[in-house]
């Protein structure tokens, strides 16, 4: 199949914002995890070679035999490197260390910037959702999740800040857009962390709303620490204490991204 074709089956989404800790890794397990819980087939794909996401979801990083970066140098079909996450209810294709060397490896290959998208377009058809944790840059690894998915997460938290670091993902989203993916669009931006007691985070919040309306997600995922305790135990935190005020608002967020996409 030709990089060029839309892809079938499967919504994609990333969850993307090149600014380090601010929720990336936390939203996209919780947010499978949520999507697995109300019937839909989700594949994560984590993208960072931290391999936080993969962890997150009990699988052990360091024993996978095939992860993204086999994928992305071609030398795997996502088919054979895909595992399952029996605890989370949906499938995962990992990453570890070895991530970091593809960036270099990719340089010499043609059209580099489309390998994610050939390859995920090969499994679409088996999932509702595809999820792709992205790392905190704006480099060719997260280029690879823009130019294949139809959407953008952006967790962020209410912070001074925060909307600094937002235009330079926005231009770069409508670079993709422009040049290389025209599905590409902001789903919507994510409050995370979020404290009603603290007032800049209020005063954030509004100003967010003021600029982008309807692309701010009416969920609001609060500060709380059971989402911070669950990797530990190799678990999002909506497997782990569905109970948590944390986990409750990831649920809702899932089903707020399930009516989004449906007006889409
Ligand atoms: P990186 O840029 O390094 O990939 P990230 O954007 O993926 O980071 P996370 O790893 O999801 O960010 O979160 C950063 C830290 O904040 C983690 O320790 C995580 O457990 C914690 N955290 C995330 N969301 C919440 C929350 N809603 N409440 C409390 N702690 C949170
Ligand atoms: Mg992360």
């Amino acid at each position: 199949m030709s990089a060029a074709q839309p892809l079938r089956g499967a919504r994609v989404f990333c969850v993307a914002n090149q600014k380090g800790g601010v929720g990336k890794t936390t939203t996209t397990v919780n947010l499978a995890a949520g999507l697995a819980k109300v019937g839909q087939r989700v594949l994560m794909i984590d993208l960072d070679p931290q391999g936080n996401a993969t962890m997150g979801c009990g699988i052990d990083k360091r024993k996978l035999a095939l992860t993204v970066y086999d994928v992305l140098l071609e030398s795997a079909s996502i088919m054979e490197a895909r595992v399952r996450s029996e605890k989370c209810g949906f499938d995962v294709l990992g990453a570890n260390r070895e991530l970091a060397g593809a960036e270099v490896e990719l340089v010499e290959v043609e059209r580099r910037d489309q390998r994610l998208k050939l390859a995920v377009s090969a499994v679409s058809s088996d999932y509702d959702f595809i999820l792709i944790d992205c790392p905190p840059s704006l480099s060719m690894l997260t280029l690879n999740g823009l130019c294949c998915a139809h959407g953008v997460i952006v967790p962020m938290q209410c912070e001074y800040f925060a909307l600094e670091g937002l235009t330079d993902l926005v231009n770069t989203i409508k670079q993709v857009h422009a040049n290389m993916n025209k599905d590409l669009q902001i789903i919507g931006l994510l409050r995370v962390m979020f404290d009603p007691r603290i007032t800049l985070q209020q005063q954030v919040s509004d100003q967010l709303k003021a600029h982008f309306g309807d692309k701010v997600f009416n969920t609001v995922i609060p500060r709380n620490v059971r989402l911070a305790e669950a990797p530990s135990y190799g678990l999002p935190g909506v497997v782990f204490d569905p109970a948590a005020r944390g986990s409750i608002a990831y649920v809702d967020f899932a089903q707020e991204m399930v009516e989004r996409i449906a007006k889409l």
